[in-house]
């Protein structure tokens, strides 16, 4: 067995022995697909943050909490209407299994039960860093029309979507939300100032400071810039020239404050293209205001 294989094998032993956690975060996913999670959590930042003791995840297979021969896990929806509807034993006796804290003992508990639908609060990067903040997340996901509805009422604490369309199964969006709360963890990035310099990070400059101040700076220059809630600026990488496409000079010229205020100004120039509703509710600095001028006369030359 592999180093980081042993250690898992490890921790779930201690995990076991003294009833106490040595996880950041355990993660359940439940769901009738178990196999379908093979791939996505088995690959880079997630797979390192398993391997490193940072996350547990467990697929839970919903069929395992059927009682008949068939292993039933739907049934038709009442008052008529196309497709099936997910039953509501199965999953409640499945959640039951896990022993989590029960009524307003869950949130005190660092713990969430999440039922993946359509009809959910959309998932942004807000939402992930308050998953990311627990203890415990259970990711139940729906198939075929939908789940009965007491499970969203009396079961889950929380409805979330991915995003406006509809999807066949919540398998994607467990997917999606395991994996952007994972990155969140401390450690799993290696570098902690990386999440802080990527689209939509809503939390403090690096380094800290009012940002009303046109003189406060983050305090690295390779830090460049927190994102403030915009999305990222561009990234380059060698070569320098590529079929005649140049990298911007500014990047190759050495100067960080340089590099840092052109960084800034892609920054807003591309959030303002793309998603202007950021703007909105983005933290943004005399400076920042300075460079959203400079680029309103630009455009208008
Ligand atoms: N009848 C439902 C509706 O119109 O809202 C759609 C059901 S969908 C075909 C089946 C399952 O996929 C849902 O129960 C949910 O778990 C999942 N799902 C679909 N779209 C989703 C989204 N945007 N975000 C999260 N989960 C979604």
């Amino acid at each position: 067995m592999a180093e980081s294989g042993l250690r898992i094998c490890f921790l779930g032993v201690l995990d076991d022995l003294c009833g106490k956690r040595f996880w950041f975060l355990q993660i359940d996913i439940i769901t009738i697909f178990p196999e379908f999670f093979r791939g996505p959590l088995d690959h880079g930042i997630i797979r390192r943050a398993r391997e490193a003791g940072l996350v547990k995840i467990e697929v839970r297979d919903l069929r395992v909490h059927t009682r008949d021969r068939h292993r039933t896990v739907d049934d038709r929806p009442f008052g008529g209407g196309e497709g099936m509807v997910l039953k509501p034993e199965p999953l409640f006796e499945c959640v039951e299994s896990l022993n989590l804290a029960t009524g307003d003992e869950r949130a005190a508990a660092k713990q969430s039960v999440v039922l993946l639908s359509a009809q959910g609060r959309r998932f942004d990067q807000a939402l992930a860093a308050e998953l990311a903040d627990l203890d415990r997340l259970v990711l139940i996901c729906g198939r075929y029309e939908g789940v009965d509805e007491r499970v969203g009422m009396h079961l889950a604490d929380r409805e979330i979507s991915i995003g406006d369309y509809v999807l066949s199964g919540g398998e994607l969006g467990a997917a999606v939300i395991a994996d952007t709360v994972v990155r969140l963890i401390p450690g799993a990035l290696g570098n902690e100032a990386s999440t802080r310099q990527e689209s939509f990070f809503a939390g403090p400059e690096i380094g800290g400071g009012d940002l009303s101040d046109k003189n406060v700076r983050p305090t690295q220059p390779d830090s460049t810039c927190a994102s403030g809630g915009l999305l990222d600026y561009p990234h380059y990488t060698r070569p320098a020239e590529f079929r005649g496409m140049k990298v911007p000079e500014v990047l190759v010229n050495g100067n960080h404050e340089d590099i840092r205020r052109w960084r800034r100004r892609s920054a807003l120039e591309k959030t303002l293209r793309n998603r202007p509703d950021l703007l909105d509710q983005a933290r943004l600095s005399e400076e920042d205001r300075e460079l959203l001028a400079e680029i309103a006369a630009s455009a208008e030359q």
